[in-house]
């Protein structure tokens, strides 16, 4: 495969390139390890060129992502604060998932910088720097650190490996390029630890969590020609910070010959929370706009109106027509 190249755009450059005011780095609801790593990462490297940092957004950092270091700086708000000189917004694809606190943060004069790789981002920015083809947005963002020519300390070493570590599935899905990996063995160079970060996201459970895992994957269901696998959740079945820190839709994915994986939660309000996975057969973000949905080929999400069971039964027939799309 060529080498995708980085294209940080000029303006980008020169924005960024010297202290401006100041900068709020914006996150969205339900972090994950990209957003996280991406927003923390940038947000150090520009706090040691001399740029005023805030770093914030309307959840706060997961337990499984505490380790991250800046993670103590970032702020969970519940009410708008700005406006700001400067807003950049890392790998969130709609301003609605900030809850309100974009608008808030966004002055006349405020530059907004949205940097991600969603196929469906929404070019909400003043600067929108959009590459589809990146593993992860700290993929765009270790481009951008290095750039502008400022130091890719351990400290956002750790960060930016989290991000394309989280995002490429520890560097085993489809999007982990060569690049990706190039980029990746950069960060350990510059002081990122492989172990450390493996260690705090997938060896920290406590023997309860594990057991309960385990019972959990006993609801995993499979299709009859194996093509898909589900795990239906009612509500209540995990407490939500277990949730939090489990991937539990790549177990469904995990099984020979499955091209789709799904997991449904139940919230308890009429609605069942779906996340899609594929294996580069299938693009299971068609499947999640149907519903209202969206994200990548090979991840995607939606939320669907009904029981546990009519959610399941809408999103089994949707996969099902994709499937027999692919068989023709
Ligand atoms: P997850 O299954 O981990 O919640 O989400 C997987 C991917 O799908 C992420 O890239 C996420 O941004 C996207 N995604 C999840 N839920 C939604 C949704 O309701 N709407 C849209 N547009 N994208 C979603
Ligand atoms: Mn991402």
């Amino acid at each position: 495969m060529p080498e995708r190249e980085s294209s940080v755009p000029a303006e980008l450059r020169t924005l960024l390139g010297r202290p401006m005011g100041e900068v709020l780095l914006l996150g969205h609801a339900n972090p994950d390890g990209d957003q996280l790593g991406s927003l923390l990462g940038l947000g150090l490297a520009l706090g040691q060129a001399g740029w005023p940092v805030t770093m914030a957004g309307p959840h706060p950092v997961p337990e499984p992502l505490q380790f991250l270091p800046g993670a103590a700086l970032f702020q969970q708000w519940t009410a708008p604060r700005g406006p700001f000189d400067l807003v950049v917004v890392c790998d969130c694809p709609d301003p609605e998932r900030t809850g309100g606190l974009l608008e808030g943060a966004v002055g006349p004069a405020t530059q907004v910088v949205n940097i991600d790789h969603h196929p469906d981002n929404k070019r909400y920015g003043t600067v929108n720097w959009v590459e589809v083809g990146a593993s992860a947005t700290g993929e765009m963002v270790y481009d951008l650190i290095e750039t502008l020519g400022l130091k890719i300390t351990p400290e956002v070493a750790t960060n930016l490996f989290t991000a394309i570590h989280t995002d490429t599935g520890s560097f085993r899905y489809s999007n982990t390029s060569a690049k990706a990996l190039r980029i990746a063995a950069e960060l350990v160079a510059c002081g990122a630890d492989p172990a450390l970060v493996a260690g705090r996201l997938y060896e920290a459970r406590r023997p309860e969590s594990l057991a309960l895992l385990g019972r959990l994957l006993q609801r995993i269901q499979v299709s009859p020609d194996g093509r898909v696998a589900w795990l239906p959740l009612p509500a209540g079945s995990a407490p939500e910070a277990f949730l939090e820190a489990e991937d539990l839709v790549s177990y469904p994915r995990s099984i020979q010959g499955v091209k789709v994986s799904i997991l449904l939660k139940e919230m308890g309000d009429g609605r069942v929370r779906v996340s899609l996975r594929g294996k580069g057969e299938v693009a299971v973000n068609a499947i999640a706009a149907r519903f209202g949905g969206g994200g990548h080929a090979n991840a995607a999400g939606c939320t669907v109106e009904g029981s546990l069971d009519e959610a399941t039964a809408k999103v089994l027939s949707a996969v099902s027509e994709a499937l027999k799309r692919l068989a023709r």
